[in-house]
């Protein structure tokens, strides 16, 4: 391997971090653009993938004059449930994005009462952050999770904390 002097690590850094910014700006563009044109309320689409036309209604399934007439209806139920299927796992991923319903934010270390600053810091408070090492911090993790593994899912077994008495 030879060796590279640090100038040309510079400025090869200085490029890519330049082709970076360039492409998040078409991305952010591109994406921009998509919501516009499907935004809330538009009229619903054909389910037909990659028809763009826009539906004829609920007595067609949705689908556009066309493909209503043209695809067979066994076939337009299967699209149908496809992309049911589709459009829950979507909307499942951008409420996990979103945050979610369920993400507790709770600093993961025993008995601290602390927010934590969400999953990207490991679920660790600001005191933690910086107080635990990157160990102890999974260590409490691990902890946290097998506590709660026990009590959601069938909340049958609430043994030191009883709610009656
Ligand atoms: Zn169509
Ligand atoms: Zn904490």
């Amino acid at each position: 391997m030879p060796r590279v002097p640090h100038g040309t690590i510079d400025q090869f850094i200085e490029h890519f971090t330049l082709a970076i910014a360039a492409r998040a700006e078409q991305v952010l563009m591109r994406s921009a653009a998509g919501r516009s044109k499907a935004g809330a309320g538009g009229p619903r689409m054909c389910p037909n993938p990659g028809c763009t036309r826009p539906g004829a209604g609920p007595r067609n399934r949705w689908f556009c004059r066309e493909h209503a007439r043209s695809v067979p209806e066994r076939e337009q139920r299967r699209m149908l449930a496809e992309r049911k299927v589709a459009n829950q796992t979507a909307a499942r991923a951008a409420r996990a994005a979103e945050g979610g319903l369920k993400l507790d934010m709770r600093c993961r270390v025993a008995r601290c009462k602390t927010m934590s600053r969400g999953p990207r810091f490991g679920y660790m408070c600001d005191k933690h952050l910086s107080k635990l090492s990157s160990k102890e911090q999974s260590v409490a993790r691990q902890k946290w999770n097998l506590a709660h593994a026990a009590t959601s899912p069938g909340r049958t077994r609430t043994s030191e904390s009883a709610e009656t008495r």
